[in-house]
């Protein structure tokens, strides 16, 4: 480990914090003012920096220079400042990150500090000289990745087609597997893959970054993943992938392809249908309706919503004795044609077919006042990047059905949701059950002044402690029962005051303890089906001690005073 490493590596060098010893010892001394400073008084300089800046975009940028060169400052910042960092570093401002990143790119990491791993089509022949090639943090050889996420930039959140410009994803998701996860930032690995962009408009600004060609055909994108994807297990054996934000059609063709034999999952697919299929277990005991009675209606039919259906069909199964037919019935599907029904007249793309209505008879129904006359659902959800489109009318259709109407408008970010929550209160009288895609502020109620929370269906309370229990227990596969338990845990993970207040999600500061409990439930029951080959995890699972289990999650997790110790053990 030569001291140039270590004064040079983002994660070692504490700028400002390394005492004076130190220093000496790395020919820092003259380097830095003579001042040696707290780890406090670092996090709330750099607040204080933070709010500073006038716009999200520029906070962002601030935001992603610091991680690239102080990784633990940016991490305390982040935990102390959970509610107030998470909408900079995703969503809603990751979005505007990506539509700008080839703009704002040179700005959020100094040269030579990669902000995450590009491969290119043209990089087919030398994959995996180029994956090892990406060492942010380049002081220990045994941190090897433990979990990618990986995106082609087709469709980043609801934005459709930026390019390289996805790049913003896999990073920020990241960043939200450390920070709510505690998994190693060492330990992460981003990966956009640039097959070219559909993007008119990024083919031609000046300051594109990608490839300048339109994207490849299914022909060539399919072994390209392929290879990819043989280059990284080849590398990094234990590695989970995780993908993200593919085109619907592509999503679904991957999951089905790797799924069942390789150590992966696709988040908006299955951590959305997780994490929605968790507030709605809650809803529908806030609705006090039978669970068969339901009748969900999904305003938009793409990767995220079908996942959705998907897993609230299985949860009918599994907890409420259906066959598969009566929970496939339970569904109706509505895209920017109408109602999705087998006799519509057009070909239904793959993924829509197994919702697709047979008992419409003939009829059509275009528009969303129509379907909701028709199918008179107990349960809206909206998938559709449509903003608006839950109208004053649909709100108050579904609070004349419904006693309490379940109504989620889930489209990111919050400009495209097809309801705010305070409109969602009014047209219903507080009726409502909701959840949302994007944080929406409280609302008080003018008249009586009481004052409601909305819900927030974000992934984040499923997919890091996913990832963080598949890393444990190292399952063959992440099967479609340890994402059902996800949810599960999810649900579950309420406390008493929580439910008091009739909340669906638990709070987010509670977002590591949640994350032990989804951890815990997968690394349990990736035991139980007899997939998972850590030792020590399946050791632990069989003594049958719930907190032993949530010790050694918990035990596993990285913190900022974790990587304090470290970084001292390094450095002294
Ligand atoms: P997608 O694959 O592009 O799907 C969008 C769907 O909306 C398509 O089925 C589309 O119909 C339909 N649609 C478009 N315009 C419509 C209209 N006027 N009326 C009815 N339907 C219309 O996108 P996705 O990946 O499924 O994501 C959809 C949204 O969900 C995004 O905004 C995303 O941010 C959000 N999301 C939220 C969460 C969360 O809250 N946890 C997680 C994941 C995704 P066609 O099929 O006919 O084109
Ligand atoms: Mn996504």
């Amino acid at each position: 480990q030569s001291i140039q490493q270590i004064s040079k590596s983002p994660y070692l060098n504490q700028s400002t914090a390394t005492p004076a010893e130190t220093r000496n010892a790395l020919h820092l001394q003259g380097l830095s003012p003579a001042k040696v400073e707290s780890f406090e008084t670092q996090k709330k300089r750099a607040l204080a920096q933070l709010r500073s800046k006038s716009s999200d975009i520029e906070k962002y940028v601030f935001l992603a220079w610091l991680r690239n060169t102080n990784v633990r400052l940016f991490y305390g910042l982040v935990t102390d400042q959970l509610e107030e960092t998470l909408p900079l570093i995703y969503t809603p401002t990751v979005g505007a990150a990506c539509q700008n990143y080839s703009s704002i790119y040179p700005f959020l990491a100094p040269p030579g500090q990669p902000d995450g791993l590009f491969l290119s089509i043209n990089d087919l022949p030398n994959l995996k000289q180029i994956i090892q090639n990406y060492k942010p943090y380049p002081q220990d050889p045994s941190l090897t990745p433990q979990i990618a996420v990986i995106t082609d930039g087709s469709r980043i959140l609801g934005l459709g087609d930026l390019g390289v410009g996805g790049m913003g994803i896999p990073v920020g998701k990241l960043q939200l597997y450390v920070a709510g996860a505690g998994v190693d930032p060492r330990r992460t690995l981003p990966i956009t893959l640039d097959l070219g962009t559909n993007n008119e408009e990024k083919l031609k600004d000046e300051f594109y970054l990608g490839l300048r060609q339109k994207r490849v055909g299914d022909d060539k994108f399919f072994p390209f993943v392929d290879a990819v994807l043989e280059a990284l297990t080849s590398l990094y054996p234990k590695l989970l992938i995780q993908f993200e934000d593919f085109s619907s059609e592509h999503a679904f063709q991957l999951l089905d392809k790797y799924q069942p034999t390789k150590f992966c999952f696709n988040d908006d697919i299955q951590g959305t249908g997780a994490v929605i299929l968790a507030g709605f277990m809650n809803a529908i005991s806030l609705a006090g309706i039978p669970a068969k009675e339901h009748k969900i209606l999904f305003f938009g039919a793409g990767s995220a919503a079908v996942g959705v259906a998907k897993q609230l069909a299985a949860y009918f199964v599994n907890d409420h004795g259906m066959s598969e037919d009566q929970a496939r019935e339970m569904v109706w599907l509505v895209d920017s044609k109408g109602l999705v029904t087998l006799d519509r007249g057009d070909k239904l793309a793959e993924h829509k077919l197994y919702f697709a209505r047979k008992d419409n008879k003939g009829a059509q129904y275009p528009d969303i006042a129509s379907v909701i006359e028709h199918v008179k659902p107990t349960a809206l959800f909206g998938l559709s990047s449509q903003s608006g489109a839950f109208s004053e009318d649909v709100l108050k259709s579904m609070a004349a059905l419904n006693e309490r109407p379940i109504v989620f408008p889930l489209s990111n970010p919050a400009y495209q949701a097809e309801c705010s929550f305070e409109q969602a209160m009014i047209h219903t009288n507080g009726k409502v059950i909701f959840a949302s895609g994007t944080a929406f502020p409280k609302y008080t109620d003018p008249k009586t002044g009481l004052m409601s929370a909305p819900g927030q269906g974000n992934n984040m309370y499923i997919f890091p402690g996913l990832g963080l229990g598949g890393i444990l227990a190292q399952p063959s596969n992440i099967s479609d029962r340890l994402i059902y338990s996800a949810a599960r845990a999810c649900a579950n993970a309420l406390t008493v005051e929580e439910r008091g207040q009739g909340l669906l999600y638990p709070v987010l500061p509670r977002i590591r303890q949640v994350s032990a409990e989804v951890a815990a439930a997968v690394v349990a029951e990736s035991v139980a089906e007899n997939t998972a080959t850590n030792e020590e995890a399946i050791n632990i699972v069989k003594k049958h001690d719930r907190q032993a289990l949530l010790d050694f999650v918990t035990r596993n997790m990285w913190t900022t005073e974790s990587a304090e110790e470290e970084i001292n053990s390094f450095t002294s």
